[in-house]
């Protein structure tokens, strides 16, 4: 019998902190991987992890996952890139460009987040669903839609994150967005926990637990609604710290209902697998670059 060897690819998931470098063909199939550090050099960082894919077998291609904003349109000149992070040193940085000219296989890109995505569709916790949307909610809130078995892209990615949501009873705070003030990302993301109770959100009990989940389980419907009414997927899957309060995803379910409020609602919107948390955890966004990969390397022919 002949044993079948998976085609190998790599991985690279960059964040604000690591960046994590897998070589596999799933998230059950790691020959290796690595956690180097995001220096304030991209050149050094970027050298690093071509270092780590140099020691194997170069793999058939490699998918990169990024914090962003990255640029999407493959025609772009910048297309690539990480464009306008606060991050020092990585403003306008190149991630495509030395590893493509380093390892001379295809490469694909997008976000972390569409990344996670298409982790979550694989492997995840949206498997066999051609249209759904991947939400994570931590240090901020970001959103990809996988419509129609492909991720929604048009002059860029989108920033659901962003989007307004009405103020919910009792909450005085102003919102922790530098750009919009109370978006969503501006009164549900992870800091605005800290900001409003003087303790991040895992560390929260009694009333304020209580009242944390109430708000967040709010907002997030809220945001929520506007994404069944403009995207109507199939499931939507909820990763990030924060998705982790206690009793969170009931409320939210029930929260959604209530916004719906019996227009356009379907019996899916109420059943207990529309919206459900992550299944990957952190392995998504590594696993969902594994995808690029692949992408990459059937639109390369
Ligand atoms: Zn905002």
């Amino acid at each position: 019998m002949t044993e079948v060897v998976p085609v190998r690819y790599g991985a690279v998931e960059a964040g604000g902190t690591k960046i994590v470098c897998l070589l596999g063909s799933s998230p059950s199939d790691i020959v290796d991987r690595t956690r180097i550090p995001t220096g304030d050099d991209p050149a050094t960082t970027l050298a690093a992890v071509v270092a780590f894919f140099a020691g194997h077998p170069p793999p058939a291609a490699v998918g990169i996952a990024s914090f962003g904003p990255v640029e999407l349109r493959p025609g772009n000149p910048r297309y690539g890139h990480i464009t306008s992070t606060p991050k020092p040193g990585w403003r306008d940085a190149d991630l495509v460009g030395p590893i493509r000219s380093a390892l001379d296989v295809p490469i694909g890109f997008d976000t972390d987040v569409a990344g996670a995505a298409l982790g979550e569709g694989r492997w995840g916790a949206a498997q066999g669903l051609s249209s759904f949307v991947y939400m994570t909610v931590g240090t901020g809130i970001g959103a990809a839609a996988v419509v129609g078995g492909r991720l929604a892209a048009g002059l860029g990615h989108a920033e659901m994150g962003h989007m307004s949501v009405p103020r919910q009873p009792g909450d005085t705070y102003p919102g922790g967005c530098p750009y919009h003030g109370d978006c969503l990302e501006g009164m549900a993301a992870g800091g605005t926990l800290l900001a409003r109770f003087g303790r991040p959100g895992e560390q929260l009990d009694g009333a304020d637990l209580r009242q944390a989940v109430e708000w967040e389980a709010g907002y997030l419907a809220e945001g929520l609604r506007t994404i069944v009414y403009t995207l109507i997927p199939e499931r939507i899957v909820i990763g990030g710290s924060v998705a982790e309060l206690p009793g969170l995803f009931p409320l939210v379910r029930t929260k959604l209902v209530e916004a719906l409020a019996g227009y356009g609602a379907l019996p899916e919107h109420s059943a207990e697998e529309f919206v459900v948390p992550a299944g990957l955890g952190g392995m998504a966004g590594p696993a969902g670059a594994l995808v690029l990969a692949e992408n990459a390397l059937v639109a390369a022919g």
